[in-house]
């Protein structure tokens, strides 16, 4: 097998391009605008179309997706080295038309949506012409998705879901929602649910209130109630009970593509830092030049660095399984990695920052808040732990032995009697 790190020079020059046109172009915007997935807000389509249009132009738009449906279907090695450049930024994903959880949910329609419901949903969304929403978690459990109540009950040609939804965010913003209702409360507890397009306008749809948390201007986390929302049979998205199929089908790119922006999002923290630590002196030398400066440089630095090569080895990994479940453990690892890493990286910025750091006119205590936002969404990061081990586990055999594989007695006595005692003791 070979090893190579290098970026193939032609991407590179794509990855240069993406970069400077980020700087320039896209991070001013989050300074003039509001959240980046209201469409209808003043100036989105001044300033945000033109540069969807340039992006499009260069042919760097959703390349999450494959040929078939418009992208470029680069893989995801690719996609983490994009991310990186345009997660800088809340207005990059929606720029180059891979925001969250448009990106998932188009995967979905993609894989399990009739010719119709693509007609109607999928295109507009991979246009960004409309938004979406992932309706799943429940007030009462979210990291246990067997706790759902919402249910949706067959009745003719309709189907009839009644139920309370949490967190569903973009929710005020979306034209559509994937929802996650038990279907067959007696079957098994993974098969218990099914997955349905729920258009916004369906009457029954209720927006109870939305939350928000630090750091966020809008506040844009639904808790909704679906009372009697009457929908097509046709809507149900896979067969009868398959919803966790269908949700894996968007979880895995999702998780990633976080993990990916979170990168991008930790290395700027450490940019700040270090040419903080260049910039201001103390006692008569630079704080780069102190020892305890040069420790938080140096950790977070390796940490980063670390972490990075995880998210590209899974992204590796995943382009040449092509299959996220043979990855899950990787993924999990990556989803479990990423808290801690933008939350120290953060941290560390924040404090070579000192006053000024913990500010709101600086970006770190959103990064730190951000950083528990990765450990929960797309499940807490206890779960994925918890996948990690028991993934692994699946590797390794029970020993059949009193004593364990690597028991030293054992192995000498092993050893002498293959190769004969060389030395005493
Ligand atoms: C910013 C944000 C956006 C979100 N967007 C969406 C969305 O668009 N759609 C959607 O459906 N959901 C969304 N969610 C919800 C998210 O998926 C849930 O928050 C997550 O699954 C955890 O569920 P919970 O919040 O109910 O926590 P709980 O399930 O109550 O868990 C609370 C804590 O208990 C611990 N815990 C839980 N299970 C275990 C376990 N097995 N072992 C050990 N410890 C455990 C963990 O510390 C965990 O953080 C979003 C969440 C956030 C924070």
């Amino acid at each position: 097998m070979a090893w190579d790190f290098h970026t193939d020079p032609d991407f590179q020059k794509e990855i240069d391009w993406i970069d400077e046109f980020v700087r320039e172009e896209v991070e001013p915007l989050e300074y003039v605008l509001g959240s980046p997935v209201d469409l209808k807000q003043p100036r989105f389509e001044e300033l945000v179309r033109p540069l969807q249009a340039r992006v499009k132009e260069r042919g760097l738009w959703a390349c999450h997706l494959g040929p078939e449906l418009g992208g470029k279907g680069y893989g995801q090695v690719k996609l983490a080295l994009m991310n990186e450049q345009f997660g800088r930024t809340r207005f990059g994903p929606v720029v180059f038309g891979a925001q969250a959880p448009d990106t998932g949910n188009s995967e979905i329609l993609a894989h399990y949506g009739t010719a119709e419901q693509k007609e109607r949903y999928l295109q507009p969304l991979l246009d960004n012409k409309i938004v979406s929403c992932f309706s799943m978690t429940e007030p009462q459990g979210g990291a246990d998705p067997t706790q759902f109540r919402t249910t949706a009950i067959a009745d003719g040609d309709e189907w009839v879901i009644n139920g309370e939804k949490w967190f569903s965010s973009n929710a005020k913003y979306a034209s559509f929602f994937i929802t996650m209702a038990v279907t067959d409360p007696d079957a098994a507890p993974h098969q218990r649910m099914s997955m349905f397009i729920v258009p916004a306008e369906t009457p029954g749809i209720e927006i109870l209130h939305n939350l928000g948390f630090h750091g966020e201007a809008d506040h844009n986390h639904a808790h909704m109630r679906y009372d009697n929302v009457r929908i097509p049979r046709q809507n149900m998205l896979g067969a009868p009970g398959q919803a966790f199929v269908v949700a894996q089908t968007r979880l895995g790119g999702g998780r990633m593509h976080h993990a990916m922006r979170t990168v991008a999002q930790a290395q700027k923290c450490f940019d700040l830092m270090c040419e903080r630590a260049l910039s201001r002196t103390t006692k008569g030398e630079r704080l780069g030049d102190k020892q305890l400066v040069q420790q938080m440089i140096s950790d977070t630095w390796i940490q980063l660095r670390q972490f990075r090569l995880l998210v590209l080895e899974t992204a590796w990994l995943i382009d040449h399984h092509n299959d996220y479940l043979k990855v899950r453990k990787n993924i999990s690892a990556v989803k479990a990695t990423m808290p801690k890493v933008l939350h120290d990286v953060a941290s560390a910025a924040l404090q070579v920052h000192g006053a000024l750091g913990i500010s709101t006119e600086m970006p770190f205590t959103d990064l730190i808040i951000n950083s528990y936002h990765v450990g929960l969404a797309d499940g807490p990061t206890e779960v994925h732990k918890i996948t990690v081990a028991r993934q692994l586990l699946r590797e390794y055999e029970a020993g059949d032995e009193i004593f364990p594989r690597g028991y030293r007695p054992k192995l000498r006595d092993m050893a002498r009697q293959r190769y004969g005692a060389l030395r005493a003791g």
